[in-house]
Formats: C-alpha cells, structure tokens, sequence
C-alpha cells in the first residue's frame, strides 16, 4: 500500500476519529484526510482519469455510492459497499426498497428475510456495476445484526462475453434467465411457501407480480392460464407441497451466486491466523468487547468457509432450527451443530449461518432435513438410554 485517503463529510465529528485511525499508519503509508461530500471527492478522481485499488464506502443508511465508486476503482480492485437501510433490505419498507434498491421486493419477516436482504443488495450492487459494463462478484459478503449493517467487499472487472448471459462485452444482469440458463445466472428470484416452509430459486418469470412479458418456453402439459384470456401466464408452484401463486412469499431480484469467494476467505483466514487475531478472545483480559449478536472473528471466519463451499452454490436461503419444529415438522430439534454433523454423514454438505446463529445452510431439501433432525433426536434419546 502505498498511499490512503480517508474522507468524512462531517469534519466536526469526523476528525477527531480519523486523526486516532490514521495514528497507526504515520510513516508506514502516504495519509491524507479529506472533509468534503464524497460524490464531489470520487468524482474528482474520475474527472482526473484515477484509478484506486480500493474504494470503502461506509455510510449511512441506503444513500448511494456505487456508482461514483466503481468509476474510480481498477479493473481487479475491490469496491467494499455498505449499506445499513435494514428497514428497506428486510421488507419492512417496501417503497423505500423499490426505489433503493432498483425495484427489489424482499418479502418480510420470513425465516432467512437477513440472507434474503444480503443477496438483495448485493443483486443491486452487481446491477449498477452492468449499467457501467463492470463485472463486479463479492469476495466476502457480511450481515452483522447490530444496525443491522450490510458490508459487502466486491472484485471489479471489466465485463467480458464469459460473465455471464449478458454476452456482447455487457455484464450479466438477467433476473428472468431460463433455468436451462443456470450456468451463468446469478440473480433470480427467492420464493418462500408458507404452507410447507421449503425455499427455492425462482427463474421463471413472474407475470403478474412484476409486469415482464418475457415470453419463456412452456413444456408441454404444463398447466396454467394463456396470455390471450388475460389470465396469468405464469404460475407459481411449490416444487414440495404443491401449494401455489399465493402461499409463495417471492422476493427479489436477489443474488444466488456465492456469497464469499473460497480462495479469498482461505487468504483471510491464513492472514488473520498469522497476525494472531484467530486466538480465542473470550479468555483475553479484560474480555474483548462485543456488540450483541457479533461473532468472534474466528467464528466468523469459519462460518464464511462453511458457505462458501461450491456445493452450498445456489442455496439463497438457510433453515432456522426454530422454524424447523414449528407446524409439527419436527418432534423435536437437535441442536444446530449435531444436525449439521447429521446431515453431512448422510452425504449432504450442511454448515452453520454466519447471519443467524439458529442458521443451518444445507442443499437438503426441508423433507430431508426434517427426517434427518428427528432420526438425530432419536439416537441422541437412546444414548441418553430414555
Ligand atoms: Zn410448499
């Protein structure tokens, strides 16, 4: 690193902190402190044809950056987003979310709304960086429930043909890719059944909700009302119990691809271990303070390992073990870690949530993990000789 610029629009406030986070790096890198609106700052720098390794933008709420931020940022460098608008994220304002975030709907207050919300920005973020012919793919995506706030560090490239369905040099961004599209398609939409509480990735397109008339390739037999009586084109089936249109909460456009890149978080983890931040901070003295729900950051770490393996790719969603024995699913729930143990010596990859510690990610479907969870119930029963 050669050289950091760190910018607060409010010098009253900002200086005093700043002053303290650049303390440490006197000498070690060129500093500079800057007090002005940061659209004004990134625009400079592209009005002078400069290109940053990293551009941090950590404000408020969902006012927007990414756009000013992503000129300005080298094809292979990183953009870190944020955003701490959960009301809008979450479905709790879904006009603030319309306008926001480029028209997504997040349906609210379901089991993993937090993973739903993340994708969604991320989804936003990636479409922004298409309309400036940028590939951007997050190398680590976090939720921390504190605000909540949404951090998401993005590698940008250069669109090429190969990133996607966009094809002609233009990045991908096609909520309505065809399933048989799967390859390259990394937004979709996240439907939820209230009936049975599975979830699934949604590429249809969705007529009624959105107004896109797309046409897609219907099978033949394939049920559901024809454009020419005015009925919907499309309709809506939970793949599990069969429910339809209405039972299926539908959120998006979201993003389904990884979350994290592997490579990347293996690279943090290596690093974090050598400076020594991996060791156990509950037995430090005094006790490192944490906000409520903040993970160490070896727990965090190992979470992020957890989803981003390639088997979990295109699983938009977690299974929360409350949930689980809700509606009789299950008698009972193990705890989430022998559940995750159950699952895999049953061949499916399972792994803890970073954003909910009730958080199981798994490419089981719900029927599976349900049998999984009471067959783990009943053998921890007979070692417990009940
Ligand atoms: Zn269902």
């Amino acid at each position: 690193m050669r050289s950091i610029v760190w910018n607060d629009a409010d010098e009253a406030n900002g200086a005093k902190a700043l002053e303290k986070n650049l303390r440490a790096l006197k000498g070690v890198v060129k500093t500079e402190m800057r007090f002005e609106d940061a659209h004004r700052l990134l625009a400079r720098y592209w009005l002078e044809d400069a290109r940053l390794d990293l551009v941090d933008v950590d404000g408020f709420g969902s006012v927007y950056f990414a756009e000013g931020a992503l000129r300005v940022v080298r094809y292979g460098g990183y953009y870190y987003a944020t955003s701490t608008d959960g009301r809008a994220l979450c479905g709790q304002n879904p006009s603030g979310a319309g306008a926001s975030f480029g028209n997504v709907v997040v349906a609210p207050s379901r089991p993993s709304v937090n993973e739903t919300a993340l994708r969604a920005f991320v989804g936003d973020v990636v479409r922004r960086a298409a309309v400036l012919k940028l590939d951007v793919v997050p190398v680590f995506s976090l939720f921390h429930p504190h605000g909540p706030v949404f951090r998401v560090m993005f590698r940008v490239d250069k669109a090429t043909n190969k990133s996607g369905n966009g094809g002609n040099g233009t990045a991908s961004y096609d909520a309505f890719a065809a399933a048989d599209d799967e390859g390259v398609a990394r937004m979709a939409f996240g439907g939820y059944c209230d009936s049975c509480g599975s979830t699934e990735v949604i590429r249809r397109p969705l007529v009624d909700v959105f107004g896109h008339d797309k046409p897609h390739r219907r099978k033949k037999g394939d049920g559901g009302g024809d454009g020419a009586s005015g009925k919907s084109e499309s309709r809506l089936t939970c793949s599990v119990c069969g429910a339809r249109d209405e039972s299926l909460a539908v959120s998006g456009p979201i993003w389904i691809g990884p979350l994290h890149d592997a490579e990347t978080v293996e690279a943090m983890w290596t690093q974090a271990d050598a400076m020594g931040w991996l060791d156990d901070d509950d037995t430090e003295n005094p006790p490192r303070r944490r906000e409520k729900g903040q993970l160490s950051l070896c727990d965090l770490l190992d979470a992020f390992r957890g989803e981003a393996n390639p088997r979990l790719s295109g699983v938009a969603h977690y299974f929360r073990t409350d949930e689980l024995g809700r509606k009789g699913r299950c008698t009972r729930v193990p705890p989430r870690d022998v559940l995750i143990t159950a699952l895999r010596a049953e061949g499916h990859a399972a792994t803890r949530s970073h954003i909910d510690p009730r958080g199981v990610k798994t490419n089981a479907a719900l029927n599976v993990v349900v049998d999984v969870a009471n067959r783990a119930v009943a053998a921890l029963d007979e070692l417990d000789g009940r």
